[in-house]
């Protein structure tokens, strides 16, 4: 196969750098390795009582003045709502008691999507054309010659397929492309290390949704919102539908990734228990509990991630991955962009930075 730009990693990133290359006529090809696009965007569908929720797995939020995101969603025509945040806060010390109305929900003024996150991935891949994507193909290695760049890439039954291009871009955490894909030559002087040492955003996070046909905690006066320091969940919100049900809450794991593994059953269990302490007996009996630990994906997370992060990493594209086989490779995923790297706004900006380049 033979085209101009080749996208590695089909997430909002990569996905939005398409679109913008097919408004502008450039030939391009993007592969993904996993067997859906979105990346870290996923939401999950859960059906009861003839309602089906839809429960964001990953990302949920974006917030006021992210001007990229508020565009595309206004463009693919969907419906934002505001994170539930009527009622009060609870807090759990270290001992498991509970005080309750400790403050206001702290997510309060933050936007959700109507349907989930997934919507934003799908009005987005619908645009697309079908002939230049490619699902469940892991690109391994990428060999720059005389006559551009040619990528290897392996699908899940081990054939192999190369693809002839001009131009490649990493829309994927940059410490991923590091691990798994073998560049040949080797990239320039302290490239490598450069996207090590970039922290993959929320990826070595783990969430836990559990599912209710009654939203008890808001009649009882509770915005869903907890803070603990028992666990394991450590900050607790409401994941609810705009409308309707099934409701749900949803926490961070505060437990790092190595004791986390082999654990999914007991974590669940442990965390409606603790969902129990925090707002009623009604929190023991949900239809059902969503574990997801991305640390455990590769196509996200490497053992580097595995260590807890304490804060947001400064983001941006290092001057060392700035200009990679003479500009021939770019990185392009959220943890290279300056403003908003790590968020969603961050993909989308990453996108707009690379299409500059590229035009
Ligand atoms: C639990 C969690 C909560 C989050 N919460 C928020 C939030 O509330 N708000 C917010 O703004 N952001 C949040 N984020 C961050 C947000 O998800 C990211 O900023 C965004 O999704 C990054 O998009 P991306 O396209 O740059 O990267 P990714 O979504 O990581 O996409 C990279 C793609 O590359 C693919 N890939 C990897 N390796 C290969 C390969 N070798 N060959 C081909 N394809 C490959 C992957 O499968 C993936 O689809 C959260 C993330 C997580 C995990």
């Amino acid at each position: 196969m033979q085209t101009d730009v080749l996208i590695v990693g089909g997430g909002l990133s990569g996905l939005s750098l398409a679109r913008q290359l097919q408004g502008a006529g450039v030939d391009y090809h993007l592969v993904e390795a996993r067997s859906r696009f979105g990346g870290r965007i996923q939401t999950q569908f859960v059906e009861s009582q003839g309602q089906t929720g839809y429960f964001d797995t990953g990302p949920a939020w974006f917030w006021p003045g992210q001007p990229r995101l508020e565009k595309l969603v206004q463009e693919l025509g969907l419906k934002v709502f505001l994170q539930y945040a009527e009622g009060e806060l609870n807090f759990e010390d270290e001992r498991g008691q509970v005080f309750p109305g400790q403050g206001y929900a702290s997510m309060a003024g933050s936007y959700r999507l109507d349907g989930g996150l997934s919507k934003l991935v799908d009005g987005v891949r619908q645009q697309l054309d079908s002939a230049a994507l490619s699902l469940g193909e892991t690109v391994t290695k990428l060999e720059q010659t005389a006559a551009g760049i040619g990528a290897t890439s392996v699908d899940g039954e081990g054939q192999v397929q190369t693809i002839h291009c001009q131009r490649v871009v990493l829309a994927l955490p940059p410490r991923v492309a590091a691990e798994r894909i073998v560049f040949e030559p080797e990239l320039e002087e302290g490239a490598i290390a450069a996207m090590t040492n970039i922290p993959t955003w929320m990826a070595g996070q783990a969430k836990i949704i559990t599912i209710y046909n009654s939203p008890f905690w808001r009649e009882a006066g509770f915005s869903g919102d907890a803070m603990s320091r028992r666990g394991p969940l450590a900050e607790i919100h409401d994941a609810s539908p705009a409308e309707g049900g099934p409701y749900a809450l949803f926490g961070f794991v505060a437990m790092p990734a190595q004791v986390r593994q082999q654990q999914s059953d007991a974590l669940k269990q442990a965390a409606v228990e603790q969902l129990g302490r925090l707002f009623a007996k009604d929190a023991l009996q949900p239809i059902e509990v969503i574990l997801k630990d991305w640390a455990f994906e590769p196509e996200t997370a490497t053992p580097l991630d595995a260590q807890p992060m304490y804060s947001h990493p400064a983001y941006g594209l290092p001057h060392a991955l700035s200009n990679l086989w003479q500009g021939q490779l770019m990185l392009g995923s959220t943890e290279v962009a300056a403003n908003f790297g790590g968020y969603l706004e961050g993909a989308l900006e990453s996108a707009e930075m690379v299409f500059r380049k590229l035009m």
